[in-house]
Order: structure tokens, then C-alpha cells, then sequence
């Protein structure tokens, strides 16, 4: 079925080779955080054991490699969008911080009372608290792009939404509570036709698909290092160039400057500008070799074995009775969120854990979206490319014993 090695690709996984309870671990919560192939986990550890330096500035030995290695990993990350410049790669504590730099940084001294901020039902909560608060600042409003019952956006009345007030619109990829394929790329389009400015939290999609921001031609796309096989505390923004150019800096130290005076202080060119203070050195090596790592598998090869597990555990679970699928979009990313019936799904996740079957169990920071549904929670399982078809299985028999539990 699948063209890649699943079994040597695990071996890379160090972290799977163990027992939960006796039982051989199933990580079916990649939506919360991926794991780290032992090329990352080397990859910081090597880092650390031969260059450690703080970068730039430094005319010594240790602190070119730390710079270059840094450097380098930012075009990796330029390269893995398909982003025009280094310049337009900002490095981040992750997409949340993303999110809140293009708030502050981009939208809010344009902001004026009566303005609009266009998000969708569909976001996680990193693409919606930030814009809340920065309506709280400015007296702007947010507007909500509509979802329908199989968990698609209901882009009908889009053309109403993007009002002549509307100063961005703000919009998730790939649903991480559903597993939702947005088309961004259309969306995109009939915002930009107007003038109107486009973010998009790539959060969810970059550990999937091939991603390409010049083809989407969004003007900000916000990604994290710790959902696609790299370290946590780092992410990365990509942002136009003439935008970000134009933005006054997010945070004030070093790094960020050209020279300062207590009359006056210059601020550092593209990317630097963006990237106050010692940055997580360690943190983005390991998101290139993340990068690099994915690129050794095939991101095509990504794809298609996570849709291969994605469809064959849906058709094994639309099998059961009293199992509800909660997201039925025709395209989706490797997440499926169920619920049992008569079971809480807390209840559901600990039950899970005693066969070593790791799912998340909550509102996956997206409660508007269990809002919409009319449920607290949902049970989520979300794969990646090293799981396989024997942990599909676990997770049908782990919905079976539960049921049987509570019958
Ligand atoms: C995890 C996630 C975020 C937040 O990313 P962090 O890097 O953890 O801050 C934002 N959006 C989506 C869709 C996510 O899944």
C-alpha cells in the first residue's frame, strides 16, 4: 500500500519503542505535538556539544558556526514555504506568538473603532484570542466566517463578509479540532482582490502537505516547529517583504537594533528587526533538520500515507455503531474526532491510556467549534507518517472495549 518503510521510519522514532501499561505505546496525538526523529534530537544535541555560541556579532569560531547554522536553518524554512527572501521568515516562540506579532505589530496602528477582523469559526484559539484582544484595543469588530455541519467553512456570504471595513482576514488552514482542508488559496484571492490583508495559521497543515506561500499569495503565514517533528519554542512567521518592512519592530532589545543612543535608536534590517533578544538557537537548528528530515521522506510521501491511515481508520469507525465521526469534510488532514456514544470523552482518552493508545480528549482549543456542535468535547486521533496500519487497528479495538465497558 504504502511506498515508504514505515518500520525504518519508526527506528528513527525513538520515543515509540516503549510500553504504556504493558502495552506497546500508540501515539495517535500528533494534532497536540509530533514527535522528534533521533536526525532533530541530534541535531540539538550536536549543537549543543559543538558550537554553542550566541549568534551574530561573535568574530569567533563558535559563534560563525552557531550564525550560520541558524541562518541556515531560516532558508531551510524559506525554502520549505516557498518564500521569496530570508528576509520574509521571521523566527517565533511558535504560531501563537506568530499570530500576536502580525496583531500588534501589522494590524493595530492601522486599527480604528468600526474596523473589521474577519476570522472563522473553524480556528484554533491562537487565531482568535489575539484579534479579540486587539478588538478590545481599538474598538475594532470581529466577524466569523460560518461553518456547516460536515465542518467545512460556509464561504456563501464571503463577498458580504469582506466589507469595505474589513482591515484582515485571519484564517486557519487545516482545522486542528476537525481535520478540515481550508482552500485557502481562493479565499486568499477574493480578500486580496479587495486590498484586504491575509494570514494564514499553518499550524496544522505544514506537518501534512506541501505548503507554498508565493502560490497561495497570502501576505502572513504563521507555522510551529513542535507540530511538524521539531523542537517546542519555535516557530516561524512568514510575512511579505514590503509589509514587514514597513512594521514597526514587536519587542524592543538586543539583536533587533543597528546602534542605540538615549536619543535615538535604529532598528536592524529585515529579519533581524523581528527577532529581539537571544533567539531559540537550538530550537530552530532542529526545525531545519525537521525540514530536512521531511524532505528525506517526501513530503508527497507524507501525504499519502497519512490519508491512506486517515481513510482507513474512518471506514473502520463509520463500521461501528454508536461512534460518531465529528468532521465529515470530503478533504481533510490526518485528524478524526469521534465521540462514543454514552461515553464522556475524558472517560474515553483514560480509558485509552490504560492499552497504551494516546489520544487527546477536550475542546482542542477550539471551543466555538464544539459550540457549534453542541458537545463539550471531542476524543481526537491524529496520525503522522510513522504510524501505521497495526495502531489503526488498536484504536478500533480501544473504541471497542470502551463500548463494551459501558454497555
Ligand atoms: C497548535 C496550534 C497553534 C498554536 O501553535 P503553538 O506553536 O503551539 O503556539 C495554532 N494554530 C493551530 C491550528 C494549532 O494547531
Amino acid at each position: 500500500m504504502s511506498v515508504l518503510n514505515i518500520n525504518a521510519i519508526r527506528d528513527d522514532f525513538p520515543i515509540l519503542h516503549q510500553q504504556i501499561n504493558g502495552q506497546p505505546l500508540v501515539y495517535l496525538d500528533n494534532a497536540a505535538t509530533s514527535q522528534k526523529p533521533k536526525q532533530v534530537i541530534d541535531a540539538v544535541s550536536d549543537f549543543y556539544q559543538q558550537d554553542n555560541a550566541n549568534i551574530h556579532r561573535g568574530v569567533h569560531q563558535l559563534s560563525q558556526r552557531a550564525t550560520d547554522a541558524y541562518e541556515g536553518a531560516r532558508d531551510k524554512v524559506r525554502q520549505f514555504l516557498n518564500a521569496a527572501s530570508d528576509k520574509e521568515i521571521i523566527f517565533t516562540r511558535g504560531a501563537t506568538e506568530a499570530v500576536n506579532l502580525v496583531a500588534q505589530s501589522f494590524l493595530r496602528p492601522k486599527l480604528q473603532a468600526g474596523d473589521e477582523i474577519l476570522i472563522s469559526y473553524l480556528e484554533h484559539h491562537a487565531n482568535i484570542v489575539p484579534w479579540q484582544m486587539l478588538c478590545e484595543q481599538t474598538g475594532a469588530k470581529l466577524n466569523v466566517i460560518p461553518m456547516t455541519q460536515s465542518g467545512e467553512l460556509d464561504l456563501s456570504d464571503l463577498d458580504n463578509l469582506l466589507t469595505s471595513r474589513t482591515k484582515m482576514l485571519a484564517i486557519g488552514h487545516v482545522s486542528n479540532a476537525l481535520g478540515t482542508i481550508n482552500p485557502v488559496k481562493a479565499i486568499t484571492a477574493k480578500a486580496r482582490a479587495k486590498a484586504i490583508p491575509v494570514l494564514i495559521d499553518g499550524a496544522q497543515a505544514v506537518p501534512h502537505m506541501a505548503v507554498d506561500v508565493t502560490d497561495i499569495d497570502c501576505d502572513f503565514y504563521v507555522l510551529s516547529g513542535h507540530k511538524m517533528f521539531a523542537p517546542t519554542g519555535i516557530g516561524a512567521l512568514y510575512g511579505r517583504e514590503t509589509l514587514l518592512a514597513a512594521m514597526p519592530p514587536y519587542q524592543g532589545g538586543g539583536d533587533m537594533i543597528l546602534s542605540v543612543s538615549f536619543e535615538q535608536t535604529i532598528y536592524n534590517e529585515l529579519p533581524y528587526k523581528f527577532e529581539a533578544g537571544t533567539p531559540h538557537i537550538a530550537g530552530a537548528i532542529g526545525l531545519g533538520a525537521a525540514i530536512e528530515y521531511m524532505w528525506s521522506i517526501g513530503l508527497d510521501n507524507i501525504a499519502a500515507q497519512e490519508h491512506h491511515l486517515l481513510q482507513l481508520a474512518t471506514d473502520k469507525i463509520r463500521a461501528l455503531p454508536g461512534v460518531e465521526i465529528i468532521g465529515t469534510s470530503a478533504n481533510k488532514a490526518a485528524v478524526l474526532s469521534f465521540m462514543i456514544e454514552g461515553v464522556h470523552p475524558h472517560d474515553v482518552g483514560t480509558i485509552f491510556d490504560q492499552d497504551g493508545v494516546a489520544i487527546r480528549t477536550g475542546h482542542h482549543c477550539a471551543q466555538p467549534v464544539m459550540a457549534f456542535y453542541d458537545i463539550p468535547a471531542t476524543a481526537r486521533a491524529s496520525f503522522a507518517f510513522y504510524n501505521n496500519e497495526a495502531e489503526v487497528e488498536a484504536l478500533i479495538r480501544a473504541i471497542l472495549k470502551t463500548q463494551e465497558l459501558f454497555s
